[in-house]
């Protein structure tokens, strides 16, 4: 008997699944398949949750779908409330196995993660499979991406360069090896399973919110996200996006892919694929490229990791710019959406009570504490990432280097005027009145 660990990363589903199909396929004969819940108390430098209540039960839900799919498979996952490094090599040697497959992630936090699970003598296999087009495909090395974005999808689309085809869900998974109480004990299995129940009271389901993830139709379970993306197709909602897409509040102005993408819950390529069939049938206009467009630019966010690595961390991001230097009062009257001007302060309160925020908006609050309020950007990143139900880390940290002006993009940094905004969005003020600030 060999075991092999697949372990769960930002990939919570069974469709279009390559790193667990290249778990099925290694030649072992049992798979114990394994996530790993970030510490309740852990925390950002700069003094908040890294990951918040939203993203909490999001991610609680996400994982009590695949539980179901995996148990109607035959092989229930493990849900650890213990870190990769601590849990993984416990649960290996108790099975007897060496090899762990997982996810690749091109970001220093994950990849430190990986780098730990190395130095304690586990062999493990990435697999890169969250973009829609494969690295490997650029007609580039992957140290030469275009600096502009537009330079890229030109390229892009001059070579032809189309997403392959989603695979299957997996009709059978390999057996599960049997793991002894007391490792399960110490790798935190029993609060890991408790800890994905149902929180009490329900979050998710505030009236006001564009993504309500505490209802069924948007729990982030994979089931959801399939149903999601059939009745936003069924719904012919792709032919109106380019028109509606600026939009503040609703379920429909903006796809809401984002928070399963970022689980994993769904694969852009599935969401190709199935835009390319509603192409077929409906036609193509306008709206349906620019959601091609739009995930062209989550790809572009996945290949700078890549080409740039931790560099995109520094404070400095890519540029000579001097560091901004933290502005501790101007950022917490920010988080708190009590900064007193009334588009931003709405949004800052709709993205702590929701975890949600449109992409208009996320601009204006990100360029209000670089400009205005004179903050370190890398704060607001962090911000974001402990509020956002949809974080991803290559796209969170890539747009707020780009509005920072510190990222690839020789035009410089992007700076929204609020006032001017809230004439263009929210001309009759409703988006500032739902959110107590008109
Ligand atoms: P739609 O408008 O329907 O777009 C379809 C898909 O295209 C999205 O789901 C997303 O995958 C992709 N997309 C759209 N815009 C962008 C963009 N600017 N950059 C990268 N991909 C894009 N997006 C995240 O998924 N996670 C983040 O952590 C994140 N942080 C952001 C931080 C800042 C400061 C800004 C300005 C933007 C950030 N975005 C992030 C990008 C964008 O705001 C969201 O992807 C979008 O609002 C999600 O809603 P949607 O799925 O309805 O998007």
């Amino acid at each position: 008997m060999s075991t092999v660990l697949f372990w769960f990363r930002n990939d919570l589903r069974l469709h279009d699944q390559p790193a667990l199909c290249a778990a099925l396929t290694s030649g072992a004969t049992h798979l114990l398949p394994v996530v790993c819940l970030p510490a309740p108390d852990e925390r950002t430098s700069w003094g908040f949750a890294r990951v918040g209540a939203h993203r909490r039960a999001f991610t609680a839900a996400a994982l009590r779908g695949l539980q179901g799919q995996m148990k109607a498979l035959g092989n229930p996952l493990l849900i650890c409330q213990a870190p990769p490094a601590t849990a993984l090599p416990q649960l290996a040697q108790a099975v007897g196995a060496t090899t762990v497959v997982c996810e690749d992630i091109a970001a220093p936090y994950e990849q430190a993660e990986v780098a730990a699970l190395r130095a304690a003598g586990l062999q493990v296999r990435t697999v890169w499979h969250s973009s829609l087009l494969p690295p490997v495909s650029m007609p580039w090395p992957v140290d030469q991406l275009p600096g502009v974005f537009t330079t890229f999808r030109q390229k892009v689309e001059r070579a032809g360069i189309t997403p392959a085809a989603p695979l299957p869900v997996p009709t059978k998974l390999l057996p599960p090896p049997e793991v002894p109480a007391p490792v399960l004990q110490a790798v935190g299995a029993e609060q890991g399973a408790a800890s994905i129940q149902q929180p009490t009271p329900p979050q998710g389901s505030d009236g006001r919110s564009s993504f309500p993830y505490g209802t069924t139709a948007c729990d982030g379970s994979e089931t959801a996200a399939l149903a999601h993306l059939a009745q936003y197709l069924a719904r012919k909602l792709p032919h109106s996006y380019k028109d509606t897409r600026n939009g503040l509040t609703g379920l429909d102005y903006s796809s809401k892919f984002s928070p399963w993408l970022a689980a994993g819950a769904l694969s852009p390529r599935q969401i190709d694929a199935d835009l390319k069939a509603f192409e077929r049938e409906h036609g193509a206009n306008d709206g349906t490229y620019w959601l091609w467009f739009e995930l062209l630019w989550r790809d572009y966010f996945r290949l700078l990791h890549l080409q740039y690595g931790a560099a995109l961390y520094r404070a400095r991001g890519l540029s000579e710019l001097p560091p901004a230097p933290h502005n501790p009062r101007g950022f917490e009257c920010w988080c708190r959406g009590d900064t007193g001007q009334p588009l931003v302060d709405a949004a800052m309160r709709e993205l702590a009570a929701t975890g949600y925020l449109s992409n208009r908006l996320r601009q204006v609050v990100a360029s209000y504490l670089i400009y205005d309020l004179r903050g370190d950007w890398r704060a607001g990143a962090a911000w974001f990432e402990s509020q956002l139900v949809d974080y991803d880390v290559y796209s969170n940290q890539a747009n707020w280097l780009y509005i920072a002006g510190r990222g690839t993009d020789p035009r410089g940094g992007r700076r929204f005027n609020p006032i001017k905004q809230a004439q263009d969005h929210d001309a009759d003020g409703s988006y500032r009145r739902l959110w107590g600030t008109a």
